[in-house]
């Protein structure tokens, strides 16, 4: 699958979400027994660990189809940039979407770290440590300050896939490069259900 293919399949599975007709998914034995002879994901996702976002059910996926890394905030540490480089280099995947959302309480913490001062837990500390550079852009916009939030959370899905589109690391930035591999970034609303792919 192309890279174009591959998000069309996704905007269609959430167009599908988003209408209340979601994509029928087969998670029958049948198909069980087909996966465990190996995998062929079209995609892979970085996405947070926040339980209303779950990636298959947004976008109509299945088993087997979508290469998911999460974490809170959809940062990239080393193990998640080793597992998308996994995803690319063994599994052929050529589109990897970076999906921000609403309300993200990682981004939330981050933002309340640089407007507020808030002081945090050893290891939420280190968990907003990677966002606050979105966090600290946003504050320094001047936007209404009930926007702040919602532009850290995009700036932050830009930092993720522009550390991705110049990887230096030539594992993932040669094939992107080369435009095999095409980089996207997104964000979920979470009351329309609708993906928003605004860095493509
Ligand atoms: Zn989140």
């Amino acid at each position: 699958m192309t890279p174009d293919e591959a998000l069309e399949r996704l905007r269609e599975g959430n167009r599908r979400f988003v209408a209340d007709q979601p994509v029928p998914i087969d998670i029958s034995t049948q198909r069980r027994l087909e996966l465990a002879k190996g995998q062929q994901p079209f995609a892979a996702l970085v996405g947070c660990a926040d339980s209303r976002v779950g990636p298959e059910h947004l976008f109509g996926a299945g088993l087997g189809e979508l290469f998911i890394v999460r974490t809170a905030g959809n940062y990239l540490d080393d193990a998640g940039f080793g597992s998308v480089a996994f995803a690319v280099s063994q599994l052929g995947v050529s589109l990897v979407v970076v999906l921000g959302h609403e309300q993200c309480g990682a981004v939330a913490a981050a933002s309340a770290v640089v407007g507020d001062n808030a002081q945090l837990p050893p290891a939420l500390t280190r968990m907003v440590q990677p966002i606050l550079p979105a966090a600290i852009d946003a504050h320094a916009r001047k936007v209404p300050e009930g926007d702040v939030l919602d532009l850290a959370i995009h700036l932050n899905v830009k930092r993720v896939v522009r550390g991705l589109r110049e990887a230096s690391d030539p594992i993932i930035g040669d094939p992107v490069r080369q435009r095999k591999v095409r980089v996207v970034g997104a964000y979920y609303d979470l009351s329309t259900g609708s993906v928003d792919f605004f860095d493509t």
